[in-house]
Formats: structure tokens, sequence, C-alpha cells
């Protein structure tokens, strides 16, 4: 994928969401360091190892740091994204811990696979993608 199609790709989706995260609905603040991204949700197909990406989403910074978790942690702002989390998702702190837990877990049963990409999405959208690496020289990445 060029920069240039990636950039169209983000207009596409900020737009369509309304410039609004699609998570908590908050717009972005410059002050506060807030900005608009996009995440990918993917589908696993388990039998037949293949990762589809099935919708690319609008998420502020702050519910896209509660989305990475491990990510979070690593950056020591975990305990600010499990805040959001509860205050997003009405969740109490001990149930988001459990949430939390869940996706870790799922996430190394998950890592012990190695996935297919599937991105027809994108050629859907008109975007061309270059064929990703073998699935044996992409690193993991952490939920
Ligand atoms: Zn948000």
């Amino acid at each position: 994928m060029t920069g240039v199609d990636w950039e169209r790709l983000r207009r596409m989706v900020l737009s369509r969401a309304g410039q609004r995260c699609e998570a908590c609905g908050r717009g972005p603040d410059r002050d506060t360091g807030r900005w608009l991204e996009v995440h990918e949700r993917w589908a696993y197909d388990n039998r037949a190892c293949v990762q589809r990406l099935r919708r690319l989403v609008c998420l502020c910074t702050d519910c896209h740091t509660a989305t990475h978790f491990g990510l979070a942690m690593m950056r020591g702002r975990d305990s600010e994204a499990l805040d959001h989390l509860c205050q997003v998702t009405g969740l109490t702190e001990a149930q988001a811990h459990e949430h939390v837990d869940a996706a870790f877990e799922l996430w190394t049963q998950r890592s012990t696979t190695t996935w297919a990409l599937d991105l027809s999405i994108l050629a859907a959208a008109g975007i061309t993608v270059a064929p990703p690496p073998p699935p044996s020289e992409r690193s993991k990445s952490r939920p």
C-alpha cells in the first residue's frame, strides 16, 4: 500500500465515522493529544488458518491504546488504558481485568498459528496492496 493509498483510506474511514471515535463518540482534541486513528478488525478462520481483514474502524488515541493493551503495558500506560476501558464500556475494574486476561489468553492461543492474510476488503475499496510478506517473516503483534 502506498502512502497516498493509506492517507485516502484513513480519510475515508474517519469521514465515514463522522470524525468521531466509533467506540466512545469523541472527536479529536489537539490539547490533550487525542487523535483519530484507524484500527483493523480481523476475522479468524481457525480451520483454514486465515486472518481476514473484516473492517477498518475509527478509534481515538485513548480507545486505540485500550484496544492494544499489551502495547499500553509496554509503554507504562496500562492503568490509564484500564480506566478508559471502564469509562467507555461501563465495566467494573474487576470485569475489565477479566476482559483483558481473556484477550491475552486468546492472543497467546492465536500466536501458535501461522496465519495467512486476506486483505481482499481493501481491493474491493480500490486500494492496491503489495503482497504481504510470508507469515514466517512477519512479526507477531500483541493485542
Ligand atoms: Zn474513543
